[in-house]
Formats: structure tokens, sequence, C-alpha cells
């Protein structure tokens, strides 16, 4: 890609009402744009990102047998009152009418949508257990959007759903996803803890939530770096008052910001109760399916990496979800040559080729954050610059080495 072409080119400057260091550096870099409070455009840098978060995702609900589909946005109110959700969950929904008076919600979440597919679909325990899953947007009304992209008031969700013919299938299989998001947040280089909260209106179990620690965060967590609890403001404040790990009661427990980025719920039986979602037994007796939902924030993901790699100067991208692996940076020297080796050795290149000052040229790329940068200058001769994002020194190496230290 050359730089020169890109849409749209750095600020100096954060938007004044910019409060959060997301918001800030990922509107200087040109990731993303504020069309109003909560509401984002994915730019073309931004998507390559998100691109490459939703495909880590994508590949570990592949491996777990999830299917992936994808379930409509615009939802009649008749199928939010089969659960009640339309007044319970009122205060979130983005609610509509028609022109004709019907009514409808946007898709703030999809386990009435799930449910519908389902009694449809199912009728006996041979048609389970069943997993699948769609990336898609979703609507909240959040009350406080004010942690840039964090919190959007329209967000991109992976959400996973999964129906059962017992409840030991459902945890059996609640423990599978569990792994299934330790493996993702792990390949992002996330620092998060696994966090007990607590259920919601539709299940009295404990749910699980996978928090990135970091200042930024607006949730606030306990755990314990020796057995691996930990809890949720809620779920700690109603449980126990002395500062001893309740589970290992060996080590004193920790505290810190942190952003939830995953949540998985076992929620039960209600759900198939609510609405008449049942499927025969192995003795011909009808029972409502087992169900669990599972969420994930690629767009908030995308803010909490920049949360927690970032430094005074810009983004620092983790090599596997930078918008792309090389910064080609030339000086007075053409570096066409370069690019198109590069690019022929399948390596993703952004090539500043705009004629303007070195200090410009560098200065945007600590800004965007790309791990690896190579300048090309007549000061050089022929070799080539290298130089990580995050280190301070450089190298001068040759093509081939170049080529080598990239493949
Ligand atoms: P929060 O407690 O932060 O409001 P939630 O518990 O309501 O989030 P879930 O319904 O569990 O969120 O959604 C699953 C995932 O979707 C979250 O873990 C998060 O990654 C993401 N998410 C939720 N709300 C938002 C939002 N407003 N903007 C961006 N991502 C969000
Ligand atoms: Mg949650």
């Amino acid at each position: 890609m050359l730089q020169s072409k890109l849409f749209p080119k750095t600020r100096k400057e954060a938007p004044r009402e910019a409060e959060s260091v997301n918001h800030k550096l990922l509107v200087r870099a040109g990731f993303i744009d504020q069309l109003m409070s909560g509401s984002w455009t994915l730019l073309p840098l931004g998507w390559r990102v998100v691109t490459k978060i939703n495909n880590i995702i994508r590949k570990e609900m592949d491996a777990i047998g999830g299917q992936e589909m994808l379930m409509p946005l615009l939802h009649p109110k008749t199928i939010w009152n089969e659960t009640g959700r339309w007044e319970t969950a009122s205060e979130i929904m983005y609610k509509l009418k028609s022109q004709e008076g019907k009514e409808y919600v946007l898709s703030f979440t999809h386990e009435e949508i799930v449910m519908d597919l389902l009694r449809k679909n199912i009728k006996s325990y041979q048609d389970l257990p069943i997993s699948v899953y769609h990336f898609s947007t979703k609507f909240r009304n959040e009350l406080r959007a004010r942690s840039g992209i964090l919190r959007g008031r329209e967000f991109m969700m992976k959400d996973l759903y999964s129906a059962h013919e017992s409840e030991k299938d459902l945890m059996r299989y609640y423990e599978v996803v569990k792994s299934a998001y330790t493996n993702i947040f792990t390949g992002l280089g996330f620092d998060f803890r696994i966090t007990e909260a607590s259920g919601g209106v539709f299940t009295d179990k404990h749910t699980h939530e996978f928090q990135v620690l970091s200042s930024g965060g607006e949730d606030t967590i306990f755990y314990c770096d020796d057995c691996s609890w930990g809890a949720n403001l809620e779920v700690f404040e109603n449980g126990k008052a002395d500062n001893l790990c309740p589970r290992c009661k060996k080590e004193k427990i920790k505290s810190s910001k942190a952003i939830e980025v995953g949540n998985i719920f076992p929620l039960g039986t209600m759900y198939a109760e609510k609405m008449r979602v049942f499927f025969t037994d192995k003795e011909g007796s009808k029972k409502p399916v087992w169900f669990g939902s599972y969420g994930i924030g690629p767009t908030r993901v995308m803010g909490a990496l920049v949360e927690v790699n970032h430094d005074k100067v810009g983004i620092i991208w983790p090599p596997q979800v930078a918008p792309f692996q090389v910064h080609l940076i030339e000086l007075e020297k053409n570096a066409q040559s370069v690019y198109e080796k590069l690019t022929k050795a399948k390596v993703e290149v952004l090539y500043d080729d705009r004629r303007i000052s070195a200090g410009e040229k560098f200065a945007d790329a600590d800004l965007i954050g790309i791990p690896v940068r190579l300048t090309v200058s007549k000061k050089i001769g022929d070799k080539i610059e290298w130089k990580e994002r995050t280190k301070r020194n450089a190298a001068l190496l040759t093509f081939d080495k170049v080529i080598s230290k990239l493949l």
C-alpha cells in the first residue's frame, strides 16, 4: 500500500473531546473516525486490524466446532416479548416503529433469534449439541460512551451460542469455550484474568469475564496470582471481607482496573422454557434445551490493544494484528524495487513514498505503530535500516537478511 494514497492522513492533534488513550491515538493515526458519540467508522487501517482480530477469533471458534453464519439486525418486538426482555432490557435497546406502526428493535444481542432457529429445527437429542456463531453489529443505548472505541453505541461482536441435551454437556462445552477464549486472548498478547461475575437476569449461576489488566479500564477486578481465582467488583463485594484469597487462602488478593473483552454465560433452560424449545430425549420425553452464549467485542479488543500497547509517541501493535508487517520509508532515494520485492515475498508493506521530511515520516511511523520500520536512503547506501517499534537501536542489513528476518 502506498502511503501517498492511504485514506486518511494522520493528524497532529487529538480531538478536543477525546479522554482515553485509544480514542486519541486511533483517531490521530487514522484508524477510526467518530460520527457521533459511540458511533465509529473503522477506516482502512482500523478495518485491517479488526479483520486480523476476527481471523484469530474465527480460527478458535471453528476449532471448537462453531459454525459461522449471519443473523439479522432488525428484530420484531414479538420475539423479545416472548422472554420479557422487550421490557427488562428496555433501557439499552434502540426501539423503532415503521410507518405502519409495527415495532422493532435493533440487535443488541441474539439469544432470542437463536432460540427461534432452534425451535424450528430441533426435534431429538440426536440433533444436539449445536454451536453457531456470527460476527455482527450490536446496538446498545450506552449511557456513558466516553472510553473511545471501548464502548460504542454501535459496535462489533462475535457471539457464539450453544445448545445441549443436558447441564453436564453444557458445562463441558462451557469449559471448551473458556479454553478457546484463553487461547484467543493469550494469542493477542494480553495480560488478562478470568473473573467470576454475577449472572444477570437469566441465570443464577456465575458467568465468567475475560478482563485485560489496564489502567484505562472501566471495571475493577480482584484476583489471586497464586491460584488463578478472580472476581469482578460486584461478586467480590457480595463475597468476602478479609484480604486473603478465598480459594487458596495463601496469597493476598490484588486489584486492578480492567477492560472486559469477553464474557461467557451458562444460561441453562430458562430461554428454552420461555420460548418452548424442546427436544425428545433417549427415553422419549420432552425436555428443554440447555443453552449458553459467549461474546467477544473485536472493536473493543482493538481499543484495549492500544490501551496496553503504546508509548508517548504512538501505538505499538503486536505483530499478529498490525495493519501491515513493515513500514517502508524512502528518504531521497526511491524504494520502489524494495517495495516490489517485499510484496512479491508476500510481506504486507505500507510504503511511505511521500515527498515530506524524514522527521515527519518517522513521526508517522511511530504514531501508526507498525512493528518493523525499514528505511532506504541515500546516506545508508545499498543496505536497509531495520528498526523495531519496541526497540531504540537500529541495524543496517542486506535485503536478503531483511527477508529472512521477516519470513
Ligand atoms: P460491559 O459490562 O462492558 O457493558 P457487557 O457485559 O454488557 O459489557 P456483553 O453483553 O457481555 O457485554 O458483551 C460481550 C462482549 O462485547 C464484551 O465482553 C465486550 O468485549 C463487547 N462489548 C459489550 N458492550 C460493548 C460496547 N458498548 N462497545 C464495544 N464492545 C462492547
Ligand atoms: Mg459482560
